[in-house]
């Protein structure tokens, strides 16, 4: 185990003797790529919160419900084995938000440009994007597009000019395919430093309802509309461990430290 690996590892640990809640009764948890390997051990955990009493929900309604137990599961980047998973969603009755970068559109974009976006994503398996006709059956199946951004650049260091653009590219390119509103925004990268407080009001000004994070440890607090928490749900560990990450509370580490307390 590396250095870094083994120091995240005691910060979790010290977490879940000191800072270890319930599970929230909102639930605000993110994924990125869906392959076929997968399937078992997502529909794993899909079940399981069904079981537990979460109702899917969209961004909006995560925000505004506060009766019962409610799960917002959305999906970052833009992979095309979410369009090929549509049945599973379909078969475990999930409503999903996804999050779409849109430089990367399978059919518009060449190889490089689709190398590239998968460089900055630091994704190493299949390197296959959406396209939009896939784009256009993913949201006719009922489920939420969101906007990523255009090129899944570090929002938070380059110019806000350049970040504005980012963003309202890809909102207009969404909407032109779906031919529907595109109004919730997660950022890249998802940490606090990679955004920043006048790009939250740019957004919420420009047409978008909901702005959401990826920090994880922070599911302890309500989510509103410029600031939802989201959990990773991390698909090569453990049901058991997944839960652990949930009920750890890490808000006060990471407001510190702009460091995550779970791993
Ligand atoms: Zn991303």
């Amino acid at each position: 185990m590396s250095l870094k690996r083994s120091i995240q590892m005691a910060i979790r640990q010290v977490h879940k003797t000191v800072a270890y809640r319930d599970v929230p009764e909102k639930l605000g948890l993110y994924f990125h790529e869906l392959e076929e390997s997968q399937y078992s051990i997502f529909s794993d955990c899909i079940r399981y919160w069904a079981d537990q009493g979460y109702d899917f929900v969209s961004a909006d309604e995560f925000v505004e419900r506060d009766d019962g137990k409610t799960l917002f599961i959305s999906f970052d980047d833009n992979f095309k084995s979410w369009h090929a998973a549509l049945p599973l969603f379909e078969s475990l009755g999930a409503k999903v938000t996804f999050y779409v970068n849109t430089l990367p559109i399978r059919g518009k974009a060449d190889a490089d440009a689709i190398d590239g976006f998968f460089d900055r994503i630091r994704h190493a398996g299949e390197r296959v994007t959406l396209s939009e006709d896939e784009i256009r059956e993913i949201a006719a199946a009922g489920h939420t597009i969101g906007c990523h951004s255009h090129s899944h650049f570090d929002l938070g260091a380059i110019s806000e000019e350049k970040a504005k653009s980012e963003i309202m590219i890809s909102k207009e390119i969404l909407e032109d395919i779906i031919q529907q509103p595109v109004t919730d925004f997660s950022y890249p990268f998802g940490m606090r430093r990679n955004f920043t407080d006048d790009l939250r009001d740019f957004c919420l000004e420009n047409g978008f309802r909901t702005v959401c994070n990826a920090i994880p440890g922070r599911l302890h607090e309500a989510p509103t509309a410029r600031f939802i928490n989201r959990s990773p749900w991390d698909l090569s560990q453990t049901l058991s461990y997944n839960i652990e990450n949930i009920r750890i509370d890490g808000r006060m580490f990471e407001q510190m430290t702009g460091r995550s307390a779970v791993v």
